[in-house]
Formats: structure tokens, C-alpha cells, sequence
């Protein structure tokens, strides 16, 4: 059973088990819900150690542990769904018997609610969640490990121009991890930048807007890919700016709150984004728009300074026409004369011209991201046209 001093109003504690047959090594977790997706579990395995991370509701049950022989690089996760077990399958490189599993490591066999998971302790993780322009990861925590956060290293595969300031960057995990970023939710990237490390959040996209509709060019699940506009004055995108093929970035567990059980029943999705404050937006719409019978329509309001500021435009006005449910309405607060769509920043009259429910009762998420005065105007004027907390959904760090 798991240690669960921190957990006692959390989820019943999980526990876990093994067993070999020649050739493999099968570490079970009982989480004890069944919910369990193959999100909610990240593995990762580096040299001898072993680490797997399961998400269980707001808490985080880690298994940590140096393997007492040698496996193989890769290895495959199931997940017995109404029973909520998880299966990893390692394969060893030996066919001996394994006498134990090995040595527990740091935090082993624990459940702590998952926020403590991320900050304990590390004030230059704080100092990013306040504001601050870098965290210097001069951290204590063992190595890999800046703020309880767990990295491991990817490798940059792809870089894309999509407008004059932002790339599409394509990094690969290694084979020994599994990691599938839960929708709505972001990681921290990693760079050691004149021998300080500098870390910063962001959002991973999927590799097209329309992919739901077409087969990936690459497997899903073993690639990661980020919209990143670059700062020419700032301290962090220069730098991912300049890596070349084959470079690598370190890339976090995820963080963040939205939870896919908001859309349940819903009928009517509002997006309002602005910039960059577009990436959470790309899989919440792939994600609503295939998965959520309910759903009669998404509307994106899209803020930027100018048309060439605009993200995928040609991919926003194709899926307005594949998906009839979808519409999308540009607003500009820098055009040119010529311009004849929206202009200006978000305001009471810009929000209830385009916030109209499908019918007078039916279920509405609005999900709002973008500069923080941009997201702090927004969902002070949404309460203004009675919106309840329930219905906004605001994207921070
Ligand atoms: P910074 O050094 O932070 O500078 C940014 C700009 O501000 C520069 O022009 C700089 O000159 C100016 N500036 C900095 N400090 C000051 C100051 N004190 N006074 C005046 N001007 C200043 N971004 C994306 O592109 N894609 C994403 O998917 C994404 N996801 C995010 C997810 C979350 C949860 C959060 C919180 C942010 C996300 N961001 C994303 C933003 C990202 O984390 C960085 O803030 C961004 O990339 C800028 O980093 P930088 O170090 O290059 O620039
Ligand atoms: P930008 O400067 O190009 O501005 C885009 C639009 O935002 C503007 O056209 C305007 O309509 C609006 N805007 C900007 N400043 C405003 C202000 N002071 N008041 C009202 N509206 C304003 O945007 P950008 O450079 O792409 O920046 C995107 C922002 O989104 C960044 O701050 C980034 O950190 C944030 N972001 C947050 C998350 C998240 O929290 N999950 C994810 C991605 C991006």
C-alpha cells in the first residue's frame, strides 16, 4: 500500500505488483479507479532506474525504483480500463530469473496531491509560477528532476515556419519514455543557456489542425509538437530558435487543470484566444469535434495584431468548411486599412455579439487564453454578461 499521510481525503491508495516469465518483466498498478486513460500514467526509463507516474484524479502516485538487471530500451503500457490496472511490460535483457525488482528510489510507493508533486520545495520553480522572466534551476532536487518536475531529453526532428515569428517544432521522446500530454494541459521546456537552465512553459499541439481528419505523418504518441513564437529580445525562444536537427531540449511531466469531464454533455464550445494563447485551443477543438456527441457548435474568436500574425488561418477556414459545427471569426487590433473583418481588443460588445447559446438552456463552455491582461479583461466581462465560474474555462500557468 502506498504511504498516503498527505492523501487522506484523496482517492483510495493504489498499490502495485510484479511478475517475469523468462523474457519479460510485468510491473502492475492497481489505481483503483476507473478513469485510468493512457495519459494519466508517464514512464520513463534512464539507465537502471525506472519511474512510473500515475495521474489519479488531483494526486500523483509515483513508483520509483533501480531495476535489479538489466531491460531493453523500450516497452509497452495497457491499460485494463474497468478495473483500472496498468500493465507495463519491460523485456529483460537477460532470460535469468529476477530474485526482487530492485531498490526503491526517492518518493517510492508514494501518493501526494499533485501540486506538492510539482513545487515542493523549489523556489526557483516559484519564481517561474510568479512571473518571473527565467527559473534558474539551480535546483536541489536530484538530477532531471528541477521542481519536482520530472525531464527527460527529446530530440528537435522538424522545425516550421507558420507565420513570420512562430515555428511549428516536431522533438521525438526517447523510445524509453511514455508520455502523452493530456488536452489543455502543458510542460516545461529546458535549455541551459550560458551555463544557467532556463525553463518555460508551453502547449503541445497536434501536428495539424486537420489531423483528426487525416493519418499523422508520424505515430502520435512518440512525437511532441509546439506552436512557439519567437522573441527576438526574449531569453528563451532565440535560443530554441538556434538549436539545429538533431539537438536536444528537455521536456517535463504535464501541468494544468482542464479537465476533458468539462465537456460532458456540452452543446455550445466558445474559444476565445489571442496569439499564442491559440495552442491549448488546437486540441481542445480536434478533441471536441470528435469526440463529443453533444456538441452543436464551436466558435473561435481569434485576437491578433495583424493577418500575418494569424496561426494556421488556411487550416481555421478549411474546418469551417469540413465541419459545418465549426465557425471561426478573426478580430484584429493592428490592420491595415484594407481590412474589413473585426477590430480592436476584446470588449463587452465584441463577447455578447459572438457568445449566443444554441438554445436558451443549452450547456456552454467558453475557454479563454492569451496575454494575462487579455485573459483578465475577458473573464471579467464574461461575469458581466452573467457567465458563470463553471462556464470559462482560463488557460495560465
Ligand atoms: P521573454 O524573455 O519572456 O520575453 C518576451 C517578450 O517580452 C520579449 O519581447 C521581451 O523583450 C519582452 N519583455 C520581457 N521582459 C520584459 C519586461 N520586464 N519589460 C518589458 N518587456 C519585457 N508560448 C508559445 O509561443 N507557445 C506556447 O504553446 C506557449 N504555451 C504557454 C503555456 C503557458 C501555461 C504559459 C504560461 C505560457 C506559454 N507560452 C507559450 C509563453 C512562453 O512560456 C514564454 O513566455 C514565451 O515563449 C516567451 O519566452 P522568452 O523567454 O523567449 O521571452
Ligand atoms: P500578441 O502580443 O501578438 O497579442 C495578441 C492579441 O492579444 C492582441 O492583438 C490583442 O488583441 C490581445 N492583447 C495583447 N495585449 C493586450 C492587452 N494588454 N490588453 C488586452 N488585449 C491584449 O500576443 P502574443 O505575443 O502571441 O502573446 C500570447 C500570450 O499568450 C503570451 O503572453 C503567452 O504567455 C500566453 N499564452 C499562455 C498560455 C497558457 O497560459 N496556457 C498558452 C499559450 C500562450
Amino acid at each position: 500500500q502506498a504511504t498516503d499521510t498527505l492523501a487522506r481525503e484523496g482517492p483510495s491508495s493504489p498499490s502495485y505488483d510484479w511478475f517475469q516469465t523468462d523474457s519479460l518483466v510485468t510491473i502492475v498498478v492497481y489505481t483503483k479507479q476507473k478513469d485510468i486513460t493512457l495519459d494519466s500514467v508517464i514512464v520513463d526509463h534512464q539507465d537502471d532506474s525506472f519511474r512510473a507516474e500515475t495521474i489519479i484524479k488531483d494526486y500523483s502516485y509515483l513508483i520509483n525504483i533501480e531495476l535489479s538487471h538489466a531491460v531493453q530500451g523500450d516497452f509497452s503500457v495497457r491499460i485494463v480500463e474497468n478495473v483500472g490496472k496498468i500493465e507495463i511490460v519491460l523485456k529483460k535483457k537477460e532470460n535469468t530469473s529476477w530474485k526482487c525488482l530492485g531498490h526503491p528510489l526517492e518518493n517510492h510507493n508514494s501518493l501526494v496531491p499533485k501540486k506538492d508533486a510539482v513545487v515542493s520545495g523549489c523556489r526557483f520553480h516559484l519564481l517561474l509560477l510568479e512571473g518571473s522572466r527565467s527559473c534558474v534551476s539551480e535546483c536541489t532536487l536530484y538530477a532531471g528532476n528541477c521542481a519536482g518536475l520530472f525531464y527527460r531529453q527529446c530530440q528537435l526532428i522538424s522545425k516550421e515556419d507558420v507565420t513570420h515569428d512562430t515555428r511549428l517544432f516536431c522533438f521525438m521522446l526517447p523510445p524509453s519514455t511514455h508520455l502523452q500530454v493530456p488536452i489543455g494541459q502543458h510542460v516545461y521546456l529546458k535549455l541551459t543557456i550560458t551555463d544557467t537552465e532556463i525553463v518555460k512553459p508551453y502547449t503541445p499541439v497536434s501536428d495539424s489542425l486537420l489531423s483528426e481528419f487525416k493519418e499523422p505523418a508520424l505515430p502520435n504518441n512518440k512525437y511532441i509538437y509546439f506552436l512557439i513564437k519567437i522573441y527576438p529580445a526574449g531569453l528563451f525562444t532565440p535560443e530554441l530558435d538556434h538549436l539545429q536537427i538533431g539537438d536536444f531540449v528537455f521536456v517535463s511531466n504535464p501541468e494544468g487543470n482542464f479537465k476533458t469531464s468539462q465537456f460532458q454533455e456540452l452543446e455550445d464550445l466558445f474559444l476565445l484566444a489571442a496569439g499564442t494563447g491559440f495552442t491549448p485551443m488546437v486540441k481542445l477543438l480536434n478533441y471536441a469535434l470528435t469526440n463529443i456527441p453533444s456538441l452543436r457548435k464551436v466558435k473561435l474568436m481569434f485576437f491578433n495584431k495583424t493577418e500575418d500574425d494569424i496561426i494556421w488561418r488556411s487550416h481555421l477556414e478549411e474546418l469551417t468548411f469540413k465541419d459545418k459545427r465549426f465557425d471561426v471569426e478573426f478580430v484584429l487590433s493592428a490592420p491595415i486599412s484594407e481590412w474589413n473583418g473585426k477590430q480592436g481588443h476584446v470588449s463587452p460588445a465584441l463577447l455578447s455579439e459572438f457568445l449566443k447559446r444554441s438554445s436558451d438552456k443549452s450547456k456552454v463552455l467558453i475557454c479563454i487564453c492569451g496575454p494575462t491582461p487579455f485573459t483578465e479583461q475577458g473573464i471579467k466581462f464574461l461575469h458581466e454578461l452573467n457567465f458563470s465560474k463553471d462556464e470559462i474555462h482560463s488557460f495560465t500557468a
